[in-house]
């Protein structure tokens, strides 16, 4: 996501690098690219136009007249005018003090409302509320369908209209407002303490669907009014923002598809545009493809500064309890760390989901982006392999493993030699890794994984 803004923004600092001093030209010639990259980014022009112009008054200020390395500095401000662009702090969802917390989806048909319905249920799901999904959408024929299929990966009930959910509130009018307040009552009278309210969409804006929006949510009165936006629609999206920003009034953001190689940068000026911050990123197909929108982690990884906090909860999130307690024990105990273990934690990481996006949030992930496109997440199946057609001796002290035997090896296992000598020289760097941290005392971290 944002990869070309990306690109052109880090390529941007390299000619400050270094620098002592940064003149009046260095400044100009800065922002100039800066306002290139973001107009080529599709970022609206009223945002780039007061982005550059804070982003420039700050350049030629102190902060980085007198900073020990300006071209550094001036990254800084750009980094902190990003976050301001993107809606500043954090904003997390409001709970109401008296369940059911009602969350209302707005957008588009197509932005992706149905599908974060289902995500959005399962995470909350995840945390230990009990959440309902009420199919208001009976504009498209399959909507209600598509939820409720949504709902049953979720493990999350859906109430809609016949023939959904059997209840005394079970709405067979086809509309919408009945069914949105009958599903608010279902999920009072049943203590479900979430609901999420899909909503239809029309392929644009159209008075007659914002109209359907604002009555449902005047009837359901919502804690949340979340509009989802196709972070690929282009120009589009800030036209769309502000439609419905009138229409309904929303109260957050959610940024879908941005697993795509959109530009991007529409997206990005919706929250400055409509003052309404953005909450969430939606980036795949799947229910897990959802992230907690962070501006500051966002601009970092647009600056390629890496995410690692991101990153680190997505690894907490599937991490295996009794594995990860498992090695810690072995860490406490000074045992040595074997091929076994290095399978075992790779195949850790491969359950953390996709290798590529995993890696596309550390530091420098720009530079390595040719790399992490060819990177084959069979790997993992490969080593497997290899390590499988080892004798559990040979995987303790794989030292004793000599010319013949690894050239067996690597015929068992259907590759290469040179990648069975790669993957001992790899288990070699994260042996000595895990030796290190074990007598620091460090957590196990991640071992060497071939780029
Ligand atoms: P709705 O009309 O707003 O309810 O949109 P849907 O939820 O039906 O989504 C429209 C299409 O986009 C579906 O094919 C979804 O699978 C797909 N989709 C939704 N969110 C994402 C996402 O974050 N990434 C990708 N790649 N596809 C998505």
């Amino acid at each position: 996501m944002f990869n070309s803004l990306s690109d052109r923004l880090t390529s941007t600092f390299k000619n400050l690098r270094g620098k002592g001093r940064l003149s009046e030209a260095d400044v100009d010639a800065t922002v100039r690219e800066i306002r290139r990259a973001l107009l080529d980014a599709d970022v609206a022009v009223p945002v780039v136009r007061e982005f550059t112009a804070h982003v420039k008054e700050r350049a030629l200020g102190e902060e980085v007249s007198g900073a020990l390395n300006p071209g550094q500095q001036v990254v800084k401000i750009v980094n902190d005018e990003l976050v301001n662009i993107l809606g500043g702090e954090t904003r997390r969802i409001k709970l109401a003090k008296n369940p059911p917390t009602v969350i209302m989806l707005a957008g588009l048909q197509g932005a992706g409302k149905t599908t974060l319905a289902g995500k959005l249920s399962k995470w909350f799901k995840g945390q230990g509320h009990s959440p309902l999904l009420v199919a208001a959408d009976l504009q498209r024929p399959n909507a209600v369908t598509q939820l409720q299929v949504n709902g049953q990966r979720a493990g999350v009930p859906v109430f809609a209209p016949h023939p959904g959910v059997q209840s005394e509130f079970d709405s067979v009018t086809g509309d919408p407002v009945a069914v949105a307040r009958d599903g608010i009552a279902e999920a009072r009278q049943k203590l479900y303490d979430v609901v999420i309210v899909d909503t239809a969409g029309r392929l644009g804006v159209d008075a007659e669907m914002m109209q359907q929006a604002a009555d449902i949510r005047a009837a359901i009165n919502p804690d949340e009014v979340l509009f989802v936006i196709d972070a690929m629609i282009g120009q589009d999206a800030v036209n769309t923002a502000q439609a419905f920003n009138e229409g309904v009034n929303f109260t957050g953001v959610v940024l879908s598809k941005l697993d795509g190689d959109a530009r991007g940068g529409a997206a990005l000026s919706v929250a400055s545009v409509t003052g309404k911050p953005v909450m969430f990123a939606s980036t795949g197909e799947n229910l897990d493809d959802f992230e907690i929108f962070h501006p500051d982690r966002m601009a970092n990884r647009i600056l390629d500064m890496g995410d690692i906090l991101t990153l680190i909860e997505q690894a907490e999130k599937s991490w295996d309890k009794g594995e990860a307690e498992r090695m810690a024990q072995k860490f406490a105990d000074q045992e040595d760390f074997t091929l076994d273990d290095f399978l075992a934690q790779m195949q850790q990481i491969r359950k953390m989901g996709s290798m590529k996006k995993m890696l596309m949030m550390m530091p420098g992930a720009a530079n390595m982006r040719q790399q992490l496109e060819n990177f084959d997440e069979r790997e993992i199946d490969r080593v497997e392999a290899i390590v499988r057609s080892m004798t559990p001796h040979e995987r303790v002290a794989p030292k004793i493993l000599n010319g013949s035997r690894r050239a067996r090896i690597a015929k068992g296992s259907g590759v290469h030699v040179s990648e069975v000598n790669g993957l001992l020289e790899r288990f070699g760097q994260a042996q000595k890794m895990m030796k290190k941290m074990a007598q620091g005392g460090g957590i196990p971290g991640m071992p060497g994984v071939a780029g």
